[in-house]
């Protein structure tokens, strides 16, 4: 990953490259962004241009040994540790998935990571073992390069196991650095904060996701501002969305409502049962979606202006709706969908979770409650 890779982030780019060329890296320190802002991203560029050996002046040359090596997450001074499952298990058991799924999405969230190593609605953390294993082989000489470098993703869930690390990043051995990316601070032990030199990491603004979605994904002008505008920063998100194409949510959408109207149990329940097939990651851009809906809808019906927010596709679809959903209806099926969405991410079960809700929107839709 060379800097050029890394999204927006231009001082902080600028400042690491300064920091490096002139050989003052802090032996530990803590990257800290919202998930999304490019933290995993720029730690890996950070490692890549300290172990390029053919460093340019605003980037690592991506074309030297090293380079390539740490491009594949391959090169053996650059180790990795994140949350994994299971036990008697460490990061090392799931490197190959680990490369697979962080090569083909450098801004992959936690939820995307448990995806990948089949761990949904399992909670991930970095265990005893993986401590133990980071001790060993951050004990042992640099195989290629003058440094060894180790990137912890998410530190937070080393929980007190931590503490078996303390040490060892207080006193680290010669040319070792650490870099801890994390996203929230205070879940993260005090011990091995203070021990850690913080940078933040800010989202990202919308200009960035926009330039970002459209030279890195291809992603066309005028979808890459949409979802730069539903994504808060978040670059992964938006790569995501940009996926799920917009016009797919507004027919799956649709199609909810329209059941929901009529309230055919069978309809309903086929509905929620192919719904929850779909993961939980969809559900919430799908959620995402609906609720963008329910504002750029909100403007149609009060300006009856159809210049908002939404495709063709899209826009078709509302101006449907505004023959069903009456404008005191929408907030509260704003209120139920923010509702939903807090379920979704706390791994609520997705059937009877949508079941309850298609039923209550069937109650709303049908006028029977107000509130
Ligand atoms: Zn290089």
């Amino acid at each position: 990953m060379q800097f050029n890779k890394v999204i927006g982030q231009t001082q902080l780019k600028k400042a690491f490259i300064q920091q490096i060329n002139a050989d003052r890296m802090p032996h530990a320190q803590l990257f800290l962004g919202a998930s999304g802002s490019g933290s995993l991203a720029v730690a890996r560029a950070f490692a890549q241009y300290v172990l390029c050996t053919n460093r340019q002046a605003n980037d690592a040359c991506g074309q030297c040994r090293a380079c390539s090596k740490a491009g594949k997450l391959v090169h053996p001074d650059l180790h990795f540790s994140f949350p994994t499952v299971g036990s008697k298990v460490t990061s090392d058991t799931f490197l190959p998935q680990w490369r697979e799924t962080l090569l083909s999405n450098p801004y992959m969230n936690y939820n995307q990571w448990l995806n990948a190593i089949g761990a949904e609605n399992k909670q991930g953390n970095i265990n005893k073992d993986e401590c133990v294993n980071i001790i060993k082989k951050m004990s042992l000489k640099a195989f290629e390069s003058p440094y060894k470098i180790l990137i912890i993703w998410l530190p937070e869930l080393l929980g007190k196991e931590g503490n078996r690390l303390l040490k060892l990043i207080e006193e680290p051995p010669e040319n070792t650095l650490f870099i801890l990316v994390a996203e929230n601070q205070e879940l993260i032990l005090n011990t091995i904060l203070s021990r850690c030199q913080l940078t933040k990491i800010h989202p990202l603004n919308d200009d960035e996701i926009v330039n970002g979605l459209m030279q890195q994904a291809q992603v066309s002008s005028d979808m890459a501002q949409k979802v730069a505008h539903l994504s808060n920063g978040d670059f992964g998100e938006a790569l995501s969305l940009s996926q799920h194409q917009e016009s797919e949510n507004a027919e799956l959408f649709l199609d909810w409502m329209r059941k929901c109207y009529i309230g055919k149990p069978n309809e309903l329940v086929a509905w929620v049962e192919a719904f929850a097939k779909l993961g939980r990651e969809r559900q919430k851009y799908f959620l995402r979606y609906a609720l963008h809906f329910m504002r750029e809808y909100m403007l149609l019906k009060l300006t009856g202006n159809a210049n908002v927010r939404l495709l063709d596709k899209e826009l078709a679809t509302a101006q449907n709706l505004t023959k069903v959903i009456e404008f005191n209806q929408i907030e509260t099926i704003t209120s139920l969908l923010n509702d939903v969405t807090y379920y979704v991410e706390r791994n609520a079960n997705a059937k009877v979770l949508f079941l309850d809700t298609s039923i209550r929107l069937n109650k709303i839709l049908k006028k029977k409650v107000i509130v």
